[in-house]
């Protein structure tokens, strides 16, 4: 990489996008996930979206969006009606952001900052990754066991067609 590259690579990388995001972007598409940034469509604009497992990934910070129980989180000691008032309100988006995400059949993942430390990262991807297997494998199941398996449906499926008009 020329010099002039590296300063563009590295502009795009500050205008598109936080670190931790990049690392969970990057693990995906090295295990051969694709996926898109930032879907215009969805709710909450997630930074990743997987349409083939119909599902958003979130890659959260800590501090803006109030992770519970958090070693890395801690509120400020000053304005901390402010800040308490308004991580309060980003958590309560997110939540809804996920319930309407959720209502349109997507599954909805949050990876959360303190998760990609380098001493628990690889773990959290990889358990990313087996998620996402789980995801597929759901979801493609329910139509392949979509038969009539009680009694009851046997009779809806002998009813006769409908005629149409004849002319
Ligand atoms: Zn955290």
């Amino acid at each position: 990489m020329t010099k002039e590259q590296r300063h563009r690579c590295m502009a795009a990388i500050k205008s598109k996008g936080t670190r931790p995001e990049i690392l969970v972007r990057k693990y995906l598409w090295a295990r051969g996930f694709r996926y898109r940034l930032n879907h215009p469509r969805l709710p909450g604009h997630p930074d990743i979206v997987l349409r083939k497992y119909r599902t958003v990934i979130f890659v959260n910070g800590c501090f803006w969006h109030g992770h519970d129980d958090c070693p890395n989180f801690k509120m400020p000691q000053s304005n901390t009606d402010f800040w308490e008032k308004k991580i309060r309100r980003n958590k309560e988006r997110d939540i809804e952001e996920q319930r309407q995400i959720a209502a349109m059949g997507w599954h909805c993942i949050t990876v959360w900052e303190c998760q990609l430390k380098p001493h628990c990262r690889q773990q959290t991807l990889e358990s990313l990754a087996q998620t996402l297997y789980r995801i597929y494998l759901a979801d493609h199941s329910v139509r392949q066991y979509r038969l009539p398996d009680s009694e009851d449906e046997i009779p809806m499926a002998a009813e006769p067609e409908p005629h149409s008009p004849l002319h």
